[in-house]
């Protein structure tokens, strides 16, 4: 796509390819689902833009390409440091990311965490495959980039642009396992909409209290698990992660996503309690979604569990206290 002998005039960004649906195609056998994720790459799926060339000169990388239920530490690790690398350089103005929508919350999250620098950083994704008559990806992409050089972008953080929304990592999550307006930002809702080629923005994303945090290399990310209450939880999964001498590596962390406000089953407490003592992290937010107050304000079980890993990867778990009162 890159093309210097151009209008010098256009911002320059970068697009990491990761796969994810808006990547995917179908597979045309009946044996098969009906699409397979990850498999075009990023190039191919900016070719179908063409009005993306009257926005910026776009440098494009594939960082991976996978269905982004498997996500894993190592893409993780190698996508940070891609996006580090990018950013650093003075004629990059912005790094868009195509990602699946299963774990792009906490893809943008970890982002977020790490991320260094004012240039904004945009995940796009989509619910449809590209090969689809109504495939949404190629929109979100040009909406994504859209946002990307605008300079009320700048200083925003990850964000992910979706359906015309452009949501906070902190606060985005993915609500709806078939519609195309998938995903929302709970109470706080969006930060604005990309309508054309206006942005509105309605608020700041929230600071990050103790960020940015060092990019873990692959090898140094620790265990950290989400438990669940539920009727009948009682701490067996968590007596067996505690216990378990074979787990390499070992378990660090815990969090749990209680019922209600945070609450859990009296016999899960008391296994909490005892992993605790173990010298295991134990962290408490929600299955319904962000907790409000504490320490934890805001996030849901799988942010605050990005949260924790990165925290105990870089040996700040200073809290040292337990999460029972
Ligand atoms: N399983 C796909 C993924 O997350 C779903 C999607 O992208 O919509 O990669």
């Amino acid at each position: 796509m890159d093309n210097p002998s151009k209008d010098s005039a256009r911002p320059q960004i970068v697009v990491l390819g990761t796969g994810g649906t808006i990547a995917g195609t179908a597979t045309g056998d009946p044996s098969q689902p009906g699409y397979i994720a990850g498999v075009l790459r990023v190039d191919d799926l900016l070719q179908g833009i063409p009005a993306l060339s009257r926005l910026a000169r776009i440098h494009t990388e594939q960082v991976a390409n996978l269905d982004s239920k498997d996500m894993d530490f190592s893409v993780w690790t190698h996508l940070a440091e891609r996006v580090a690398h990018w950013l650093a350089q003075p004629h990059i103005a912005a790094c868009v990311i195509s990602h699946g929508t299963d774990t792009l919350e906490e893809t943008a999250y970890f982002l977020q965490l790490v991320h260094r620098t004012n240039k904004p950083v945009v995940l796009t994704a989509a619910m449809r495959p590209a090969t689809a008559l109504d495939a949404d990806g190629p929109q979100n992409l040009l909406d994504a980039v859209r946002v990307a050089v605008k300079p009320q972008a700048l200083g925003l953080g990850a964000v992910c642009v979706l359906h015309g929304r452009v949501h906070a990592a902190r606060d985005v999550t993915k609500a709806s396992t078939h519609r195309m307006d998938a995903f929302t930002s709970g109470e706080r809702g969006p930060l604005g909409e990309i309508d054309g080629d206006s942005l509105r923005l309605w608020r700041q994303p929230a600071t990050e209290p103790g960020a940015p945090f060092a990019i873990p290399p692959a090898e140094a990310w620790p265990r950290v698990e989400i438990v669940l209450n539920h009727a009948g939880a009682d701490g067996t999964l968590v007596r067996c992660l505690v216990a378990n001498p074979a787990l390499q590596p070992p378990l660090r962390g815990l969090v749990v996503a209680g019922t209600g406000g945070g609450t859990v089953h009296q016999r899960m407490q008391a296994a909490l309690q005892w992993a605790e003592q173990q010298g295991v992290r134990v962290d408490i937010a929600s299955r319904i979604g962000p907790l409000r107050g504490g320490a934890e304000d805001g996030l849901n079980a799988v942010k605050l569990r990005v949260r924790q890993l990165l925290e105990l990867a870089s040996h700040e778990d200073t809290q040292g206290r337990s999460r029972f009162p």
